[in-house]
This record gives structure tokens, sequence and C-alpha cells, in this order.
């Protein structure tokens, strides 16, 4: 069969997800791959999650993806980052065994009944009076479908570099994609360079564990799909060390023969994944950075050392490796690279993914300027999806900055575009306090169900688990304490005559299971889970009224003028990164001020407040 409804190009994170979106939307879609085998490989560090990104990876889970049933199938060490901050920041993340990350990923896709994996290089679009009509591989085949979604990472035009050596590729020991980046650019999508970098593979075996600190997972891992109960196999420890002066000097001497500082590479790299060579040059007062040391698998000896990423010549990732302590006899077994590849500017797209002026082509991951497996997944889910919906004539699925991180990401690429390779982070979401990763499936799951990309099995466990929680939030509603009932119960508050809820009181009081067992005896019998989501929900309540109030008051100062002299140095708490955006860029009102990219709402905020000081101090000294 050669007709499909939905093509899928690539095999990456990005493509597993549009591929397996499209199939549980119930479209007939093929997967084209250069290589079967690699579908699912993670090009850089073995974990998934984190800050921003674990948000993100609990709404593709909410919405019946695979990142985070695959993640869990494979974590060997899982820790909540953020644990001793709200449950709004907090993000879950692990540590993965790449092959059965890999293989968790490819065993999914060979149960989706509908998916056809084809392996090949697709070498062309095939456009038909302006709208996509398939593709074209490099061995002549001709592919038939109504949507096209490409998903290529960076494999498009991908050149690696290690100090003066170049190649072609699109990761280590991949060939690029040249035939199909070549086509792209016909099309007229703005395209531009950007380039990213990956540290030494190192031989476990020959590392120094005894004069490392370890750091186990946490005795209480939080896992990142909703449907999983536990980690399914051994946890390990992963090893910290540091990098020191001897090191630096040495990364120092050299920096003429870094790729990246060598004048080689013209792309711009990831500010917030910086390469060693970065960090010693914009951080110069700082002796010493934390390189954390992975393990990369249950069977497996490779080691990823987390923090130094690099594109110095062999022999000089060699040395300067060796200078950190527990590393003094390491053997590299793959080198430290960077690689440069093409993407696309994510303004030419609509928020479904489908790019303006090709109707039925859709792009999602690193090609739209993006870095991270989880912000690939996500585009990914999101092209998949509307580009099977667009076949079977429905109306398409989109997310806003106020349903989820997904709505930020789309929201930002499109609007705003990149300039660097572009990573979520909570900051970024002015409705951080309700897009929690704890609750990604209280808003999401339902509208996954609607529009059909949720299986019956997950919206059963969902529907389950809502009517609990409602039931359980209902009672506490109904329980009604005087300041009195509750300072018998140990809990004080402020006795103005008031009748406190349950409800409220969960959300105020941190208190001990036992101690809200003595207050809502009923509680005893709820499972734990649904107590602490019932607990975060009553924590956030009474911000949400808050969070909204804000964000209306900042959508009525949108139109608030900038004066052209305003001196952002003098703003306290903006980030450096934001403060010399603002100095080149000069918005005149706070409007243009949001859409740089990179923005934040609270740095608006401040830049809100202080321009009102400034306006306040002129007046003052015109006046007197
Ligand atoms: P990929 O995972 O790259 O998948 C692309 C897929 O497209 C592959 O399956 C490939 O075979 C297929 N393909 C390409 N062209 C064709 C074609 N013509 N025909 C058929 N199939 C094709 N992320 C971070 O968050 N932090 C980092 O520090 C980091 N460092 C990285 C370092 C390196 C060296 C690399 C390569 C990546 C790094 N990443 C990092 C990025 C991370 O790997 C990507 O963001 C993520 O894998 C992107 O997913 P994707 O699905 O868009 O593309």
């Amino acid at each position: 069969m050669k007709q499909f409804d939905v093509i899928v190009i690539g095999g990456g994170h990005a493509g597993v997800e549009a591929a397996a979106a499209s199939v549980r939307v119930g479209a007939r879609t093929a997967l084209v791959t250069l290589n079967a085998a690699s579908v699912g490989v993670m090009s850089c560090n073995p974990a998934i999650g984190g800050l921003g990104k674990g948000h993100l990876v609990r709404e593709i889970d909410a919405l019946d993806g695979l990142m985070g049933r695959a993640a869990d199938m494979a974590g060997i060490q899982f820790r909540l980052l953020n644990r001793s901050k709200g449950p709004a920041v907090q993000g879950p993340r692990t540590q993965t065994d790449r092959a059965l990350y890999r293989g968790a990923v490819q065993g999914f896709l060979a149960k989706l009944e509908g998916l056809r994996i084809i392996e090949g290089e697709v070498a062309d679009l095939v456009v038909t009076g302006g709208q996509v009509s398939g593709v074209r591989l490099a061995d002549g085949t001709q592919l038939f479908s109504q949507t096209v979604v490409l998903t290529a990472g960076t494999f498009l035009n991908g050149t690696i570099h290690i100090g003066h050596e170049r190649h072609s590729g699109g990761r280590i020991g991949e060939r690029p994609s040249n035939l199909l980046g070549a086509r792209i650019a016909d099309l007229g999508l703005k395209s531009g360079r950007l380039k990213t970098g990956t540290p030494p593979r190192l031989d476990g075996r020959t590392i120094d564990w005894t004069r490392l600190e370890m750091q186990p997972g946490d005795v209480d891992p939080v896992m990142l799909s909703f449907l999983s109960k536990g980690p399914a196999v051994r946890q390990l420890e992963c090893g910290i060390t540091h990098t020191n002066e001897e090191t630096h000097d040495i990364v120092r001497r050299n920096l003429a023969q870094s790729a990246m500082y060598g004048g080689k590479i013209e792309g711009v790299g990831p500010r917030y994944c910086p390469s060693i060579e970065d960090k010693i040059v914009r951080f110069s007062e700082k002796s010493s950075h934390q390189v954390f040391l992975e393990p990369e698998g249950l069977s497996d000896e490779t080691v990823y050392p987390n923090g130094i990423s690099s594109s110095l010549p062999r022999d000089i990732q060699d040395a300067f490796v060796r200078s950190i302590t527990g590393l003094e006899r390491v053997r590299i077994v793959q080198p430290a690279y960077a690689i440069e590849y093409d993407y696309f500017d994510p303004r030419g797209l609509l928020p479904t993914m489908e790019v303006r002026d090709v109707p039925g082509l859709y792009l999602a991951g690193q090609i739209n300027g993006t870095t991270g497996y989880e912000e690939a997944a996500a585009q990914g889910l999101v092209a998949g999806l509307n580009a099977a919906l667009h076949v079977q004539g429905k109306e398409a699925a989109l997310f806003e900055r106020s349903d989820s991180y997904i709505g930020v990401m789309i929201d930002d690429l499109v609007s705003r575009g990149v300039t660097e390779p572009y990573r979520m982070f909570t900051s970024r979401a002015e409705y951080r306090l309700s897009l929690r990763a704890d609750n990604a499936d209280q808003r999401l799951t339902l509208r996954g169900a609607d529009w059909g990309v949720v299986r019956h099995e997950r919206l059963k466990s969902f529907q389950d688990k809502a009517a609990l929680l409602e039931s359980v939030v209902r009672l506490l509603r109904t329980k009604l304490f005087t300041s009195k009932d509750l300072a018998a119960a140990g809990i004080h508050v402020r006795d103005d005559g008031k009748r406190r809820t349950g409800f409220d009181v969960l959300g105020t009081h941190a208190l001990a299971e036992a101690d809200q067992n003595r207050l809502v005896p009923e509680l005893a019998q709820v499972d734990r889970g649904i107590r602490e989501q019932v607990g975060r929900d009553a924590l956030y309540e009474p911000y949400l009224h808050r969070q909204q109030h804000e964000i209306e008051a900042a959508r009525r100062h949108e139109g608030i003028t900038i004066p052209e002299e305003f001196d952002y140095a003098l703003i306290r708490g903006l980030s450096d990164e934001l403060r010399s955006k603002l100095m080149v860029r000069r918005p005149t009102t706070l409007a243009q001020a949001t859409r740089i990219e990179g923005m934040t709402p609270a740095a608006i905020a401040l830049i809100l407040v202080n321009v009102r000081k400034a306006g306040l101090r002129a007046t003052a000294s015109q006046n007197g």
C-alpha cells in the first residue's frame, strides 16, 4: 500500500509522537525514517523530564502520548526537581536506560494497528497545486498522502564538528539529509542555522567511583506517566565530580581549536546547555563547574558526563577530561562533538504546526528551532493529531497559553520565532499556578478524548480518578469547622467567627496525614495519591483568582509606553539575557516588550513597575 492519510518523516521524539497520535485518531499512517533500528534514539542526554520539560512530558502523557510511559519503563533514577519549592515549579525527571527507552518506544509503535514503518530516505516532497500530496524516497519510490509531518531533527544539512575535523552527519554515525534540506528551502520557507553539542561518552569501568560523591534517586520516586505505579527496573546512583583550575586552563589554552570558538560554526547554540568552552569564557570568575556522571543503562558501561559538552579536538578532550577528579584514567568511547543544522522559522507555521503557505505540510521538533526531546515530542503530538484531524475534516486541536505548556511553547514559536535553540522553562508560562505537572491530566485528558487522541483505557483510568477527586472535594467542602474545632485539632487560625471548610483548611495548612484523618476521619479510607492531589488543588485554589486578575491587569497594561531614554540597567532582578535584548530592541510599548523572544511574565511585571517609578520620578522632578 502506498496511499496513506498521514506520512510522518523521522523516527525521533517528534516523529514517534506524531505517528502514534495520528494512529490513535484513526488515520492510516506511515512513518518513514532513515534507520528503523534507531527509532526512539536519544541523541544526547539519557534523561527525560526536568524543570518545564517534566510539565511537557505530563501533558504529552495526559493526551495519551508515549514519552512518559517509555521513560517510566526505562527509568533508572527518578528525581523530582525543585522538591523543596511549590508543586507549580516542581519537575519530574528520570535518568533512563537508553536501550530500554528505545525498546519501549519501538514496542509501543509495533502494537499500533494502522501504522506502517518504512525505512528509507525521503528525498522530496510531492506538492500538487500548492498542496502536499506525498513524498518521494531516494530510491524513487513514491508514497501518497493528504498530509505530511516533517520531523527531521538535526539531520537537514547536518555538519558535525570535532575540533578541526568536520564532516556531514545527522548525528554521530548517521548520515545527514541533504536532498530534503535543499527541497524544503525551495518551498520558500525561511531558514537559518543552529548548533548544539554533546559531551564525550566515557567507559564507566575506567572511572574511579570511590573518589566521587554519589547521588541516589528519590526514596519515593515520582513517575512521569499518570498510568505508572512505580519504577520498572533496578535503580542506579549517579556520580558527581567537578572541573578545576587545571581543566579550565587546558580548555582556555585551546579555545582557538574549538569548532565553536575557532569561527568554524556560524549557527547559534543553546544558551541554556552551554559547552564547557562557553562556561569557561562566560563565567570566567568560576573556578569549578559540577559534572554529573550518569550511567547510560543497566547493562551498559557507558557514562554520560553531563555538563562538559565540547567541540575541542579529541586529544584536548582527553586531556581536560582526565584533569577531573575520578576521571584521571578514563577512556573516552565516543568524542564530544557539535552539530550544525538547518531550522525553519516557526513564524511561518499556524498553531496547528501546519506551514502557512504549504497546506498539508506540518513541521515539528528540532527543525522548528527548539532543543530537547520533550519539546520535540510535544510538537510532534500536536502536528500528528492535527494532520489526522485535518484529513478527517474535523476541527483543529488548538492549545492556549492558559491551558498548557504545549500552548505556551507553540505560541512562543509561532508568534515570536527563535534566534537560539528554544527550550521550555516554567518562567515562560504566565499561568504557572494552574499549569502544574501534577494536574496535566485534569487539564487535558478530556479534551484529548474529544479530539479522539486518548484511548479508552486511559480515559477510563482518568474518569475513575476524576470521580474520586470530586467526591473527596465534595466531602471536604461539606465539613465546616469553627476556629475552636480547629484549635482542638491543633490547627490555629484567626478567631474571626468564620466557619472554614475542610477544603479551605487543607489548602492553608500543611497537615500531616494523621492530623487530616483526625479532622475528617473519612479521609483515612482515601488513596494517598488522591489525597495528595486534593491537597495540591486546595493549596492553589485561592491563588488562581489572583493569577487571573494579574493576567487581566497585564493585558490592560500592554498599551503603556516605555520612554525612549528608559534605563534597563536600573531594573533589579531582570536577567542579563533579557536586559541586553531590551537594550538592543528598545521596545516603545509594553506590548512590544512582551513579544521579545524569551520574555517572561515576571520580567514584564518588573518593567511595568520600573517604568511607572521612572514616570513618577520624572513628574516629581518637573514639579520640584
Ligand atoms: P531527532 O531526534 O533528531 O530525529 C530526527 C529523525 O528524522 C531521525 O529518526 C532521522 O532518521 C529522521 N530523518 C531525518 N531526515 C530524514 C529523511 N530525509 N528521511 C527519513 N528520515 C529522516 N537536547 C537537549 O535538550 N539538550 C542538549 O544538550 C542536546 N544536545 C544535543 C546534541 C546533539 C549532538 C544532538 C544531535 C542533539 C542534541 N539535543 C539536545 C537535541 C535532542 O536530541 C533533540 O532536540 C531531539 O532529539 C529532537 O527530536 P526530533 O524528533 O526533532 O529529531
